[in-house]
This record gives C-alpha cells, structure tokens and sequence, in this order.
C-alpha cells in the first residue's frame, strides 16, 4: 500500500472524552471514529487490524473443530420469548417492530438462533458439533464509553458447542480454554483466566479471559499463592471468626438520634464498631420486598443477587416504599421482629451475637441482637463483595484486587437452551436426550483494544507483528528526490516479495511528521530511506518495540526485515 493513495486520519491531539489509553491512541491513529456514544466506524487501519484478529481467531476454532457460520443480526422476537430472555434480559436487549407490528428483536447473542439450527440435529451420531460465526451484536449499554472497551455495537466471535452429555461438553469446553489462551497469546495480552458470573447467558459454570489495565470495569480478586482468580462478581474470601461478646438478654432498644449511617453510629456510640453492626438494605426483588441483611463493613455485590434469586429484576426500593413496609426511613432498619418480608442474610452473619441493627424507627437501634434467635432468615446467600487483602478461600494467603478488561468468556450452558427450545437427538438406546451446551464468546473490538493497552508507550502503539495493520513501513525520507523514492520503491517491492504486508510513506512531508506517524500507528518495522544513508549504501532500520535501531547496507535491508518479521509474526 502507498501512503500517498491511503486514508490514514492520525490526529495530533486525543480526542477530548478518551481516559483509556486504547481509546485516545486507537483514534488519534486514524484506526476508528465515533459515530454515537456506544459505535465505532472502524477505518482502514482499525479494519486491517480487526481482520487479523479475526484470522487468529478463525485459526484456533477450526483447529478445535468448529465450522463457521453467518447468522442474522435481527431475530424474531418469538423465539427469545420461548427462552424467557425477551423478559428476563432488560433494556440491554433492543426491541423493534417491523411495518406488520411483529416483535424483532437485534442479536445480543446468538444461543437462541444456533440452538433453533440444532433442531435439526437427530442422533448421537450428528454430535459433537461446534459452529460459530463473527457477526454483530448490539447491546443497549447505559454507560457505553472507553472506545472500544465498552460499547452497544461490536462484532464478536461466538460458538456455541452441542454434546449429548456433560462428558462432552466438558471436553469442548477444557478445548476452548486452550484455544482462548492461545488467541490472547498471539494477539500480545497476556490474559488470566478466572470463574465468572454467568449472568444473563445461564448456566452451571463460566470462565472469563482478563487483560489486567486501569481502563478496565471490571475487578477480579487473585491470590499470589495459589492458582485462585475470580471475578469479584463471584469471588468469596475466608473471614476469620468473630469473637461476640454474649448477650443473654433480649435486644433492647437505645436512643440514636439522627443517625443514619453506619459510621456515624460506630463514631457516636464508639462500642457498636462496623463488623459488630447489621447493615439492611431493602430491595425490590421480581416486584417483591426484600430485606438484605449484610455485616455493617461489608459491601452488596449486586450480580451475586441477580445469581443468587435468578432474576435480574432488582433494584433498591424506594424511600417511601421502604417507609410503608417498615416505617422508618433508610438508616434505621432492621430484620428483628419482620416476618411480613423475605430475609435473605450474608453468611458472614451466621452464628453472630451481641450485634446491633436499626429498630425500624426513626432514631432507634436495638443491641443485643442474637442473629440465629431474633431474625427470621428466609435465605443465607453469598452477598458481600470480597476486599484486598481478605484471606484466599484455598489456601488462606491474602487477595489481591485488580482492574482488569474481560476479553473473552466461556460458559457451560447445559440445557437450559435446548430445553426451552425442545432440541433433543436419540442417544444410542433409542431414548430422546435433551442435547447439552456451551457458548464461548471473543469480542473483536475489544481484543483490540486490550491488545492496544497492553502494547502502547509514550509514543504510541507498539502492535505484536500478528495483527499490526501493517507490518512495517517504508519512509521515504526525501519523497521529492526521485533516486531516493527509487531505492524505496524497490525495498518496497521487495518486502512485498517476500510476503511482507509493508506500506511505504511516499508522502511529501517533513520526515519528522512521517516518524512521528510510524510511531503512533506502531508498525512493528520501520525503514527509513534517505538520500544521506544511500550516499554510503545504507538504509536505517528500527524495530518499534524497544526502539532499537540499526543500519544495514541497502541490499541485505529486505532479507533482514523480512526474516526478522516472520519469526515475530508466527510467536
Ligand atoms: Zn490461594
């Protein structure tokens, strides 16, 4: 590719909204533009880049047998009602109606539509299958920003495998886990894998793929010593027991004017510190009230409700619900005495006395609570988010916390598709057996824009030669002077031959301008060709990463590069 015939927008400036590093680099590069919040064009570079992702990925699929498909983007909205999903997913899921008023809904993933394609399926024969595709998906995120991180449209590599026992599904699932591992590999990030929420895909067990950056939105809890990671939408830690105080009697109530906070009541009355309080919250769960009963220092983890109750119908109630249900305001609840609502406590509150929790008035608290004998727990349920430094679950050795971007997540689905859908084969007895599944999903965009924060210095992007847009770049240092454009075009063509994808920087610019472009977009290679260096048969070379620089003489210029580029290419 010439420069001079490409279109490669690069800005001096990053755009005003960016905080991720992806973000500011991937448009002041020229690889994207914003179209609304949520959506990305990509431009020739980002395209380049994107289909080369795309080719790795294709790569690792087909190595562990799947077969590629295309599938809608826009779906009948019958068929994500038979799974419940047209209900149970939210506003993420963007709901149309064509001319006829007929209910549509845009593909926020595929696990309906392949598993109708499964119907078709009749024998054990048929399985194991795996198909997958690279389409679109659009999701009606609230808080689409950071680029590519964290958008409503992206294309995304889904498969989907079906099995006629868990045995199998086991075996796919274990195979994708090493084909995950081998794309972050190859694309330059070096993800961890954790356990995972399942969410709104369902299921018995998932793993996410994560690239550790502070422009990530998620956090995961890892521990130094051992191989736990999880994230904290699912991790627990080990508390140490607590030592109460008993307290035989009754709980008695005592005055707390105007407090409504927990550290207001550890501050004024010194004795009741955050651990030695119940925190209540109350929630409207599935249009039903519920009291959360946490310890006073410990946070709610939402999703870990949503995994829990199996709906992510749930909010927090609303002061003047809150005030008929218990008459009090928030800052004054508690459970003790309430058999009218749902209870549903954190274990950390198991077997604790001598506590202290709002008396459901207005500037009152009782203490002395005994949990096992005053409150009427419907549920224990795993609620709290787990903090740095709390204690591994296995092996006891201190958490750390981590920012971190989810690249990919795989999940063991079973048959809860299949099931709604009625998608069974004969196993060999001649029985009917519901076909069981997984789902495994890589965001392109995504990928990209981890690859880009993991590969970046003050400079700009240092693409792993495997998905740079171009693996390296002939500048031309003086483009007005035809001998020199003559030794570079033929160093280009060169490159060329040798199965390089190389583009030369024809352009009639200042060198400063071209070098400063190379090294913002991040060729792994750099050829520099200028009249002062083929005075004395030399051409510079300089490798992106680490910036190292060399002169060859001008003949062994393309065998070097092209050599050095294949041995990257293929790492
Ligand atoms: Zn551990």
């Amino acid at each position: 590719m010439r420069w001079s015939r490409a279109y490669i927008p690069t800005l001096r400036d990053d755009p005003t909204d960016a905080e991720a590093i992806s973000h500011k680099l991937l448009v002041r590069g020229g690889f994207i533009r914003q179209l609304m919040a949520g959506s990305y064009s990509l431009l020739p570079l980002g395209k380049r880049v994107a289909d080369k992702v795309i080719g790795i990925i294709r790569q690792e699929i087909e190595a562990i047998g799947g077969v590629e498909f295309e599938l809608p983007v826009v779906h009948p909205g019958e068929v994500w009602k038979r799974t419940g999903r047209w209900d149970s997913v939210g506003d993420e899921l963007l709901r149309i109606k064509d001319r006829r008023g007929a209910d549509l809904a845009l593909a926020l993933t595929h696990e309906e539509i392949f598993t109708l394609h499964a119907g078709e399926l009749a024998s054990y024969r048929d399985l194991p299958q795996l198909w997958y595709h690279f389409q679109t998906k659009f999701r009606d995120e609230p808080r689409a920003k950071g680029g590519l991180l964290r958008v409503r449209e992206f294309v995304m590599k889904d498969s989907y495998s079906f099995d006629l026992d868990t045995a199998g599904l086991d075996v796919q699932f274990d195979r994708h886990f090493e084909a995950y591992k081998n794309v972050f590999r190859r694309i330059g990030t070096d993800a961890v894998s954790v356990e995972a929420s399942s969410g709104v895909m369902g299921g018995t067990e998932s793993i996410e793929f994560m690239v550790r950056s502070d422009s990530g939105e998620d956090d995961i809890a890892i521990c130094p010593a051992c191989d736990y990671a999880a994230n904290t939408e699912k991790a627990t830690s080990a508390l140490p027991a607590f030592g109460d105080q008993v307290w035989k009697a009754p709980p008695e109530r005592f005055p707390t004017p105007g407090i409504r906070t927990i550290a207001a009541l550890q501050e004024a009355e010194g004795f009741a510190s955050a651990p030695q309080q119940i925190k209540t919250l109350a929630y409207v769960i599935d249009g039903q009230m519920t009291l959360l009963l946490l310890r006073g220092d410990h946070e709610l983890m939402e999703q870990k409700l949503i995994d829990g109750t199996g709906t992510a119908d749930i909010r927090p109630a609303h002061p003047e619900e809150i005030r008929r249900a218990l008459g009090a305001d928030p800052g004054s609840l508690g459970a003790v005495g309430v058999s009218h609502l749902p209870v549903i406590a954190d274990p950390a509150l198991e077997g604790r006395t001598n506590m202290v929790t709002g008396a459901n008035e207005d500037d009152w608290h009782l203490r002395g609570v005994d949990v096992a004998r005053d409150i009427e727990v419907s549920r224990w349920l795993d609620l709290r988010k787990v903090k740095a430094g709390e204690a591994c679950p296995r092996c006891g050795a201190a958490l750390a916390l981590d920012r971190v971007i989810e690249v990919g997540h795989i999940f063991k689905l079973g048959t809860k598709y299949t099931e709604a859908l009625g998608v069974t084969v004969l196993d060999p007895d001649g029985i009917e057996r519901l076909v069981v599944m997984g789902s495994y999903g890589i965001g392109i965009g995504r990928a990209v824009a981890a690859a880009v924060e993991a590969n970046h210095d003050e400079s700009g992007i240092a693409w792993p030669a495997a998905i740079a847009p171009y693996e390296a770049v002939v500048t031309v240092v003086k483009a007005d002077d035809p001998a020199t454009l003559a030794a570079a075009d033929e160093i280009y063509r060169g490159l060329l031959a040798a199965g390089v994808d190389v583009i030369i920087n024809d352009r009639d610019e200042r060198p400063g301008v071209k070098f400063a472009d190379a090294e913002l977009i991040g060729f792994p290679y750099r050829v520099t060709v200028g009249p002062r260096g083929l005075a004395d048969g030399e051409v510079e070379v300089m490798r992106r990463r680490g910036r190292d620089k060399s002169t060859l003489p001008v003949g062994e210029a393309v065998a070097v590069v092209a050599a050095a580029i294949t041995a990257e290419r293929t790492l």
